[in-house]
């Protein structure tokens, strides 16, 4: 028998951008735990904008675990939050709304800024560093800085042990900022390494004495902002697809454009004003290889006859990839397969 280190971590009640809450406790296994093994557990959810002061008892139910090597026999639960029944999901639990389907696949690109004494990691203390253009995948000193590789390789490893489905990493546009890919079969998983390799990335930087700004548009100006694309499938898209059921889905994500821009990440009218590669929030378009599109139809996708993944390209870096996902289940939903 070992003692591991279980650390249960959860999304809060603060809105619109919840955030991530985590606690350990210590219990004893013969080997790593599998999920069920892991116990419910509970929290005080008056601290978190999850529940009253007279009634804070909320209640974390274990749904993913991760390798967590950063500490001796360490676990990462993730949790999603339920009522003190411990069987009614909390409100907050966005998670619970998620269509379960095997067949969705999700792939997420979180770009993010690393930031230091109140500005992005290479920007100097008065003014700007050089205007955009060799940042994006690039090399040196001048380009990317020193401490920001160092971090986002260590994320990238910790990650990888864990078993998080990263697929690859780039520096991206405006100095200071990068961006991690996560693919994950079935609807849910995609959406929680998201969450796990976000609460890895933010503890990661604590040493390192920086923060990650997911806010998707940080500087203004000529400055490109942040996003979360998100890639998705579903079993029907990749196996029988076709131009029709495909202007059905379109009509379908058209007719809901709000409620999809209502959970894909807050201020996003910043970020999405149709520069930048971006298009306008009040506009819902698609087409093929477009990055100034809503969705961008992959070449891929028209090649195979309209078969395969799609990306929507509005989600912003601070959207909660659960409410993402299962918004966009729910459209797919009402599109009819003949
Ligand atoms: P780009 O920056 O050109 O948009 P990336 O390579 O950063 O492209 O991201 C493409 C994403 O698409 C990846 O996260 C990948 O996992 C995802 N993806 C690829 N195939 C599928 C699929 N069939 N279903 C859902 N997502 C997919
Ligand atoms: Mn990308
Ligand atoms: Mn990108
Ligand atoms: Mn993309």
């Amino acid at each position: 028998m070992a003692k591991y280190k279980l650390e249960y971590i959860w999304l809060d009640g603060y809105t619109p951008v919840p955030n991530l809450r985590g606690k350990t406790q210590i219990k004893e296994y013969a080997s790593f735990p599998k999920l069920e093994e892991l116990p419910n557990w509970g929290f005080d959810g008056s601290s978190t904008q999850q529940a009253e002061g007279k009634s804070s008892d909320c209640v974390l139910k274990p749904v993913a675990v991760y390798p967590d090597t950063t500490r001796k026999n360490g676990v990462l639960v993730m949790c999603e939050v339920m009522m003190p029944d411990g069987v009614t999901p909390h409100p907050t639990n966005h998670r619970a709304t998620i269509l379960d389907d095997a067949g969705t696949w999700f792939g997420f690109e979180q770009e993010y800024f690393l930031y230091q004494d109140g500005r992005p990691l290479g920007f100097p203390e008065e003014g700007f560093p050089a205007p955009q253009g060799p940042y994006y995948t690039g090399v040196g000193f001048k380009n990317v800085g020193d401490v920001a590789r160092q971090i986002v390789e260590e994320h990238l490893d910790l990650c990888l042990d864990a078993g998080i489905n990263h697929e690859g990493i780039n520096a991206e546009v405006a100095k200071g900022q990068w961006e991690f890919q996560i693919f994950g079969k079935g609807s849910k998983k995609a959406a929680d390494d998201v969450w796990a390799a976000r609460y890895i990335l933010n503890r990661l930087c604590e040493k390192y004495c920086v923060d990650v700004e997911y806010h998707c548009k940080p500087i203004k100006g000529d400055w490109n902002g942040s996003g979360m694309h998100a890639n998705f499938s579903t079993e029907y898209m990749r196996s029988v697809g076709g131009k029709e059921y495909f202007e059905g889905l379109m009509g379908a994500f058209q007719k809901h454009m709000d409620e999809h821009i209502a959970v894909y990440g807050p201020d996003n009218h910043l970020r999405l004003t149709g520069l930048h590669e971006t298009q306008s929030i009040d506009k819902f378009t698609y087409g093929l290889a477009d990055r100034g599109a809503s969705i961008r139809i992959p070449h891929s996708f028209i090649n195979s006859g309209y078969k395969g993944y799609l990306e929507d390209r509005r989600p912003n870096s601070q959207g909660d990839p659960y409410q993402i996902a299962s918004r966009i289940l729910k459209t797919i939903s009402t599109v009819p397969t003949p």
